[in-house]
């Protein structure tokens, strides 16, 4: 490969669909569950970050966690590690790896009623291909112009996942300063959680995010 020539070729080894649970954003999980149902595959969505509304009463989710099956495998990834779902709707976190969030930071402002979030990512050292060009790629890496040239596609997706991520946000601000909801940023664990997309759109019915 030369170094002014390199681009991201994902080696279909499988490996970032076994690592750890799949961080998915509200509607990407009812996506799933519309595409798991005909091919018999069960999944399991553990809630992750939520924020607390005082009037309902509920933890609002922001992000899910697809378990990984008994096997330690996505429950999606099929023979010859092809994912089951590659050309339905692959979740935008495994379209972005190995371009990957290392931090999600969310902000909620009770005095202006604003929610919003700041993501950093990085480029992930568990993917096969990053491993076996590492030393060649290292410098580039730092390179933010870089970075974007080399993963192209993947740096394209994360941008999409972020801007849903504040589309949430931003619809969730807005039930906040018209006083349908009365957000703190700690979820409690005492109380049940909703789904954010299901959750908004009882307030704005026409909320709609469109997969990809
Ligand atoms: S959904 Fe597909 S790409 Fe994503 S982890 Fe599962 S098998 Fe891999
Ligand atoms: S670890 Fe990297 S090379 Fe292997 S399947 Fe995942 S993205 Fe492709």
């Amino acid at each position: 490969m030369r170094k002014d020539n390199i681009r991201f070729v994902c080696l279909r080894c499988g490996l970032c669909c076994m690592a750890s649970p799949i961080s998915l954003l509200p509607h990407e999980i009812l996506v799933l569950n519309d595409l798991a149902a005909p091919l018999n595959v069960k999944l399991k969505f553990v809630e992750g970050y939520a924020v607390y509304d005082r009037i309902s009463g509920v933890n609002v989710a922001l992000t899910y966690h697809m378990q990984l099956g008994n096997n330690g495998k996505c429950v999606f990834l099929g023979k010859n590690n092809l994912c089951l779902i590659h050309n339905r709707y692959k979740p935008l976190i495994c379209r972005s790896f190995p371009y990957t969030i290392k931090s999600i930071n969310y902000y909620f402002d009770p005095v202006a009623k604003i929610a919003f979030h700041r993501s950093s990512y990085t480029i992930s050292l568990a993917c096969e291909f990053i491993k076996k060009h590492k030393s060649m790629l290292e410098p580039y890496l730092k390179d933010e112009f870089l970075i974007k040239k080399f993963f192209d596609d993947e740096t394209r997706y994360a941008n999409l996942m972020e801007k849903y991520r504040s589309m949430y946000l931003l619809a969730l601000s807005y039930l906040w300063r018209v006083g349908y909801v009365d957000l703190a940023s700690d979820a409690r664990t005492d109380r049940p959680y909703v789904n954010a997309y299901l959750f908004i759109r009882r307030y704005i019915p026409y909320f709609a995010i469109r997969p990809y």
